[in-house]
């Protein structure tokens, strides 16, 4: 029988195209990665507030309880709801920044520590700013209050409204959202409220607030307001809308 040995280039070429068939999905993975280029960064977690930074503000801490009353401190309880108001917008999308995670303040001086909480909108290019903090007076007063920069953008405004909207829903608040002139709100350059979310010197709102129940309803109200706000200023850019029309005195509770 006659043999036919193959040219020694046939057979490398053979060799190769076995090796490359065996070894195809590398290839085909090794192509893809360059089409890809660079790794992608973590897709935007969903939801309705995805792509949002959102720096939230425990108003006080350290030195500086704010309103103490009946041993209740201000500055525990806007700490305690702005870990559950983090937990909430960052579970519909939004990244969220604290300004503070645990009992400390930035400097001795009110002025500074407000001056560096406001300063973190900037480095985190934080889209809004939402402070919070509890009430004291000596009136028979009660209610959640939200606040906005006097004289500040209508984005300000529409936000307070949107917040003080939900309160209004879920709490029993009858407050409207008012203008006020206020460091924090004056001197952030992004959409900025001040929640008061109730008057520490209010026995039974004093009691209700340390309710971990009653701090997450808060917590919720505020979240649902900024993702009425969102959807707002989508829609109407560059304008808010009015506190709803007053629907008379309200009766005074204490
Ligand atoms: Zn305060």
């Amino acid at each position: 029988m006659r043999k036919f040995p193959l040219p020694q280039a046939v057979l490398l070429g053979l060799v190769a195209a076995v090796l490359v068939a065996a070894t195809w999905p590398l290839w085909k993975g090794l192509r893809a990665s360059r089409e890809g280029g660079e790794p992608q960064a973590p897709e935007p977690a969903p939801g309705p507030l995805a792509g949002l930074v959102i720096v939230v503000d425990p108003g006080h801490g350290g030195w500086d309880p704010g309103a103490v009353v009946a041993g209740v401190k201000e500055k525990d309880l806007t700490l305690q709801v702005a870990h559950v108001l983090k937990e909430i917008l960052e579970a519909r999308g939004a990244r969220v920044v604290l300004t503070r995670t645990d009992d400390t303040h930035y400097s001795r001086t009110v002025r500074e520590d407000l001056r560096q909480r406001v300063a973190l909108v900037g480095e985190h290019q934080a889209d809004l700013f939402l402070s919070l903090h509890a009430n004291q007076d000596r009136c028979h007063c009660w209610g959640a209050q939200t606040f906005y920069q006097k004289g500040g953008s209508a984005e300000g405004k529409a936000l307070a409204i949107s917040i003080q909207n939900r309160l209004r829903e879920r709490t029993d608040t009858t407050r409207y959202a008012l203008p006020g002139d206020y460091f924090v709100l004056r001197t952030t350059e992004v959409p900025a409220v001040i929640v008061e979310m109730g008057f520490l010197s209010n026995a039974a709102e004093r009691g209700r607030m340390q309710q971990p129940e009653y701090q997450r309803t808060i917590a919720e109200a505020i979240a649902d307001g900024v993702v009425d706000y969102r959807e707002y200023i989508s829609r109407h850019p560059g304008t808010a809308p009015e506190n709803p029309a007053d629907p008379g005195e309200a009766s005074p509770r204490s």
